[in-house]
C-alpha cells in the first residue's frame, strides 16, 4: 500500500482542500514527489469530532474484550504493512531501517498490552463499599466507584517517533483502550507514514465493527487544525509530544476553553546523568563509551538524551572526558529529523557556545556536505555558572551534551534543586557512593519521573512500572505517565455509584463480578 494524500474521517478517506504539501526526505533535502496531501479545513474537525462524539457512548458501552480485539487487529494491520511502512518512515525522517523496525515492534507491543490491560479490567480500579444500614449513629449507603472515559481525545504525532509517540503510538493505543474515540493530528514531517498508520487503524475499526468516528486522522497547514482540534468543545483531552513552545501554545487553548481539558503534553528534559566518585574512579573510559552510545542514538533525538553530566572536579572526571571526546570523535554526523530540528540545533549550540565559562572538549566526525546532518558534541563547564546562569539547562535537542565540574556532592545537589522538571536522572554509582547517591535521591524524586542506576536513560521500556513523565517542563501534567500500561489513566475519571440498583451498575460494579476482575471491597482488595 502507498499513501494516497488523503485524510481519515471515520470510514472515508477525504481529500483536503485547503492547499497541499508533499513529504520531505531530510536526508536528500528534496520533496517525495507522490503524492500531495491535501490540508483539512475546520469543517473537516468538526465532522471529525463529532463523528468521535456520536462514537463515545456506543464505543464506551462495547464488552471490554472487543475493545481488546480492535487494539489487536489495529497492531496486526499495521504488521501487514510490511516494508512499505518501514521505508515510507525512513524516506520522511531519515531514522536507518532497523531502528523503525524497532519502533514498529515497540509500536505493535504497545498496542497488544493495552490490550491486556484492557482484558484484565483492574484499570477500571472498582472499589466497593457495601451498605451498613445498622451503622450508628448513622447508616451508610451502598457506594462503588469505577472509572469512565473522558471522551474524545485529540493525539498530536510526535516527530521524533514516527511510529510509536504517532499515529497509532502510545496515547492513541491509551486512549483507545480507556474507551476514548481518538482524532489524531498527523506531523508535518511523516505525513505518509501517518496515513499507512491511519488506513491500518481505519481497517482494524471496519473489520471490528467499531462505531464509526472511533478514530479519524487530520492533516493541517500550519497551526489552523491542530488549534482548532484542542479548541473544539466535543474533544475532552490533549495527547502532546514536541517543543516546550507548541505543548505551552496548546495548553493555552485548553485552558482558555469555554470548558478547559487536561492536556498530557510531554514537551522538554535534559536528563541529567549523575556520575559518583566511585564509580568514575574505577571505569571512567567504559561509562564515557557508554554515554556516547546514549548521547548520539537517533542522533540524539530523544527525549530522554543525556543532555547534561554532572560529577565532583578531579583526574576522574578528565579521564572520563578525554574518553567521552575520543567516542564522540569517531561518531558520524546523522541526518536530523527535520530541517527545522536540524536549524534548532545547530542554533541550541550556539546558544550554549555563547555562555561565559563553557568550553567545547569534543565534536563528533564532521557531516561533509550530508544535509541536516548533526555533529556531537561536548562541552564542559563549571558549577558556579551554571548556578549563576539557570539558561545553560535549556534543551539542545541533538547529540549534544555538557558535563558540570562540581566542588563536591554538595555542590552537584546545590545544581540538580536548581534543575527544571525532568523525565529522568541517572545515577552512576558504585557501593561506596552509596551516602552520595542517598543525599540526592530526595531531590531527584521531587524533580523526576524516572531515577536510574548504571544505565543510561535512552531506551523506555514499555511496562507496567514505566514512568514517563515528571514535572513541568518534563510534562505540562506531573501526575501521569505517557508510556506503559498506567498511561491509560489519563484519560479516565472516576464516577461513584450511590445505592444504584445491581442490574444497572458497569458489570465491574456488579455483585456478582461478572468481569472476575480485582476490586477492593470494603478494604480488602480480591478477585471476587
Ligand atoms: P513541535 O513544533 O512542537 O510540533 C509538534 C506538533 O504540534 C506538530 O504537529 C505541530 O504542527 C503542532 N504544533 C506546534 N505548535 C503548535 C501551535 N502553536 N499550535 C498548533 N499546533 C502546533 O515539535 P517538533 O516539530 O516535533 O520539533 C520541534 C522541536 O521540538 C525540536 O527541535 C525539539 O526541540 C522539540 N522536541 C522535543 C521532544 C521531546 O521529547 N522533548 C520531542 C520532539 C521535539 P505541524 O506538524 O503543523 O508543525
Amino acid at each position: 500500500m502507498q499513501p494516497t494524500g488523503a485524510m481519515l474521517i471515520g470510514h472515508a478517506a477525504v481529500r483536503g482542500q485547503a492547499g497541499s504539501q508533499r513529504a520531505f526526505n531530510p536526508a536528500t533535502n528534496a520533496e517525495i514527489a507522490e503524492p500531495q496531501f491535501g490540508f483539512g479545513t475546520r469543517d473537516d474537525v468538526d465532522r471529525a469530532v463529532g463523528l468521535a462524539t456520536r462514537a463515545f457512548d456506543s464505543y464506551r458501552s462495547l464488552p471490554l474484550e472487543r475493545r481488546a480485539a480492535f487494539l489487536e487487529a489495529i497492531a496486526d494491520e499495521i504488521m501487514a504493512l510490511g516494508d512499505a511502512l518501514i521505508e515510507r518512515a525512513h524516506g520522511e525522517s531519515g531514522l536507518p531501517l532497523a531502528r523503525l523496525t524497532g519502533e514498529r515492534g515497540r509500536t505493535v507491543g504497545q498496542l497488544r498490552l493495552f490490550a491486556q490491560v484492557v482484558r484484565d479490567g483492574h484499570f477500571l480500579r472498582a472499589t466497593i463499599d457495601t451498605a451498613q444500614p445498622e451503622r450508628q449513629p448513622l447508616p451508610r449507603a451502598d457506594l462503588r466507584l469505577a472509572k469512565v472515559p473522558l471522551g474524545p481525545v485529540a493525539v498530536f504525532g510526535a516527530s521524533n517517533f514516527p511510529l510509536a509517540f504517532s499515529v497509532a503510538g502510545g496515547d492513541t493505543a491509551s486512549a483507545l483502550a480507556a474507551g476514548a474515540p481518538v482524532v489524531v493530528k498527523a506531523h508535518s514531517a511523516h505525513l505518509g507514514t501517518s496515513e499507512l498508520v491511519g488506513r491500518a487503524v481505519q481497517k482494524a475499526a471496519q473489520s471490528q465493527g467499531m462505531p464509526e468516528g472511533v478514530f479519524s486522522l487530520l492533516i493541517g497547514a500550519g497551526r489552523e487544525i491542530g488549534e482548532a482540534l484542542v479548541a473544539h468543545p466535543g474533544i475532552k483531552a490533549l495527547g502532546f509530544t514536541g517543543s516546550r513552545q507548541g505543548g505551552l501554545a496548546l495548553l493555552r487553548i485548553a485552558n482558555n476553553r469555554h470548558e478547559p481539558i487536561p492536556v498530557y503534553a510531554e514537551m522538554s528534559s535534559i536528563n541529567p546523568v549523575f556520575l559518583l566518585p566511585q564509580a568514575l574512579a574505577v571505569r571512567a573510559e567504559a561509562l564515557a563509551q557508554g554515554f556516547a552510545d546514549s548521547l548520539t542514538m537517533g542522533a540524539g533525538q530523544f527525549c530522554t538524551n543525556p543532555g547534561l553530566v554532572l560529577a565532583v572536579d578531579g583526574p576522574d572526571l578528565q579521564r572520563f572526558v578525554a574518553a567521552a571526546g575520543k567516542a564522540l570523535g569517531v561518531k558520524a554526523a546523522q541526518t536530523m529529523l527535520t530541517p527545522g530540528i536540524y536549524a534548532a540545533y545547530r542554533e541550541g549550540r550556539a546558544q550554549v557556545e555563547a555562555v561565559e565559562g563553557v568550553e567545547r572538549v569534543a565534536c563528533g566526525a564532521d557531516a561533509a556536505g550530508q544535509p541536516n546532518a548533526a555533529q556531537a558534541a561536548l562541552y564542559v563547564t563549571d558549577a558556579q555558572y551554571l548556578l549563576r546562569n539557570p539558561a545553560l539547562q535549556a534543551e539542545m535537542f541533538g547529540p549534544a551534551s555538557v558535563v558540570v565540574k562540581a566542588r563536591d556532592i554538595d555542590e552537584m545537589r546545590q545544581v540538580a534543586d536548581l534543575l527544571e522538571g525532568q523525565l529522568t536522572a541517572t545515577l552512576l554509582l558504585d557501593e561506596g557512593d552509596h551516602e552520595a547517591a542517598r543525599q540526592l535521591l530526595p531531590v531527584l524524586e521531587r524533580k523526576c519521573g524516572r531515577i536510574l542506576a548504571n544505565g543510561f536513560p535512552t531506551g523506555v521500556e514499555v511496562c507496567h512500572a514505566m514512568v514517563h513523565g515528571g514535572p513541568f517542563p518534563a510534562t505540562s501534567n506531573a501526575m501521569y505517565t505517557s508510556v506503559g500500561a498506567s498511561a491509560i489513566d489519563r484519560f479516565l475519571r472516576p464516577v461513584c455509584y450511590q445505592d444504584i440498583p445491581d442490574a444497572l451498575l458497569p458489570a465491574a460494579l456488579q455483585s456478582a463480578n461478572p468481569l472476575g476482575t480485582w476490586r477492593l471491597t470494603n478494604g480488602v482488595m480480591a478477585q471476587a
